[in-house]
């Protein structure tokens, strides 16, 4: 006992010098900020094992049972209060510290994806062949975001910051938008603030929004029949579900460039020799905003009806979820770009330009390494590609901040194993903290100037002039969690 506590003493005064020695480059830093510093870098070795621990169990959307465990369990072992299992959600949680205003929020995710396990190496090597992986980075992404709560926890506990923090614990990012649930629980209701952050090639801080979404099955259904020996009394569901997705192929040169809809089968029939009797598709169709999703999806809707007439067969179209566009935040992102500037870039040793080099390699793109650089703040654009998040539904009710920060090697494809490798080592543990002090410099900016809390919630208010929001879910708990992801 006395040799460990004599260990831990000697270990917490290596790590204190190295705190001194890295805080050279933080000295302008003014005290209260470099405490939140401290308070992340005095739990690296903490964050890092959390970061760790989900990245082995790689649990996917609402099975994420044992990484929300122990994430809500770091939270309550740090002194806050967590209430579990909320919005019909068994994985989700809200750790809170503190009380009364301003009370600012930080989202943290923490489900992987199926398929995707990896080693950590340069070439495509399951952990465990045929198991999920974090192709997105979601293990540091959940344990960043809660560094960072904690961080200002510590400066409310000390009577350095007034006001309350909190941990949104969000599962099933990746399939079944965790987050609309929370929100239309009332989770949110009260927070004036949302910070966020998302593992990336670059780290920047962000200003362009992402893309909405919503998703739909299509059920067809007929009557089943010998192939072959009375095919005339059967009436094919797969035929059906086949004129619908070509119609939506023939849809694609009628959609503006920035539409995206794809589809995957998922039931077609047993056997070739039985017409099959029940088909399914699923689709999900996204734009730039909400009304040019809907502007689609009116056309799909006829395309169903049409192909189910086709085929003589019934067909039932259900929008069973979908995400609005990111309103990101201008006024909070061009405060966590001087944020992310006063931290400096994200730097590598050879060791990890290497590993990033023979990723880049194995994945076909160019050998350019790894770049923490910050990357200039864009002007937002009216399309931008890319993805879709659930922390869209959030933005449309709380004015919503974010940054993405450097966890893999640019170029690398994202939702795939070379982000499952870099998110399980030294790469993407130093994107993980450095987006969890600048998420902590930022709350702490947010809780001193009232003024600048003000300028965001302004902006919010006039990018919502004009806008309404309704969740696109379905009434009742979410989906079975046996159905396929
Ligand atoms: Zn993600």
């Amino acid at each position: 006992m006395f040799r460990l506590a004599g260990t831990a003493r000697v270990l917490s005064l290596l790590l204190t010098c190295g705190f001194l020695f890295q805080h050279f480059t933080l000295a302008q830093l003014p005290p209260v900020r470099e405490a939140a510093v401290n308070s992340i870098e005095s739990r690296r070795q903490e964050l890092i094992q959390l970061s760790n621990q989900i990245w082995k169990l790689a649990e996917t959307s609402l099975l994420e049972v044992e990484s929300s465990r122990l994430l809500a369990a770091y939270a309550e072992k740090q002194g806050f209060k967590v209430e579990r299992g909320l919005a019909d959600l068994p994985t989700s949680f809200v750790a809170s510290y503190g009380q009364g205003s301003p009370v600012i929020a930080v989202i943290g995710e923490f489900d992987a994806l199926p398929g995707l396990s990896q080693k950590i190496s340069t070439q495509k090597e399951p952990l465990e062949a045929g198991k999920a992986g974090h192709g997105c980075g979601h293990n540091l992404f959940g344990t960043a975001s809660l560094g960072a709560a904690i961080a200002v926890k510590d400066l409310i506990a000390a009577g350095k910051l007034k006001g309350t923090i909190r941990f949104y614990g969000t599962p099933a990012e990746e399939a079944y938008e965790g987050k609309v649930y929370m929100l239309r629980a009332g989770l949110f209701r009260d927070v004036d603030l949302c910070l966020g952050w998302h593992p990336r090639d670059q780290t920047k801080a962000d200003t362009q929004s992402s893309k909405a979404l919503v998703s739909l099955r299509v059920e067809f259904r007929g009557l089943s029949a010998h192939a072959s020996r009375d095919p005339w009394d059967g009436k094919s569901a797969l035929d059906g579900l086949e004129l619908f997705t070509h119609g939506v192929n023939m849809l694609r040169e009628h959609v503006k460039p920035s539409v995206r809809m794809h589809y995957v089968i998922r039931k077609g029939g047993e056997a070739p020799n039985v017409v099959p009797d029940e088909a399914m598709v699923e689709l999900w169709i996204r734009d730039s905003t909400m009304e040019g999703v809907q502007l689609v999806l009116e056309k799909v809707k006829k395309i169903a009806t049409g192909a189910g007439l086709m085929a003589d067969v019934e067909a039932k179209l259900t929008v069973f979820s979908g995400v609005y566009n990111m309103l990101p935040s201008q006024t909070g992102a061009a405060m966590l770009f001087d944020t992310m500037k006063s931290l400096g870039p994200i730097t590598y040793t050879e060791e990890e330009q290497t590993f990033a080099r023979g990723i880049q390699k194995s994945a076909g793109v160019p050998e350019i390494g790894i770049n923490g650089r910050l990357q200039p703040l864009e002007t937002p654009i009216p399309d931008p590609p890319g993805a879709s998040s659930d922390l869209g539904d959030v933005s449309w009710n709380v004015p919503t901040l974010h940054i993405s920060v450097t966890t893999a090697p640019e170029g690398v494809p994202w939702h795939s194993w070379p982000v499952v490798a870099c998110g399980g080592m030294s790469i993407g543990h130093k994107g993980m903290l450095f987006a969890s002090k600048t998420l902590a410099l930022g709350m702490v900016q947010l809780f001193e100037d009232a003024k600048l809390r003000e300028k965001v919630r302004a902006e919010f208010a006039e990018t919502m002039k004009g806008r309404t929001y309704k969740p696109y879910i379905l009434d009742g708990p979410p989906p079975n969690v046996t159905l396929p992801h």
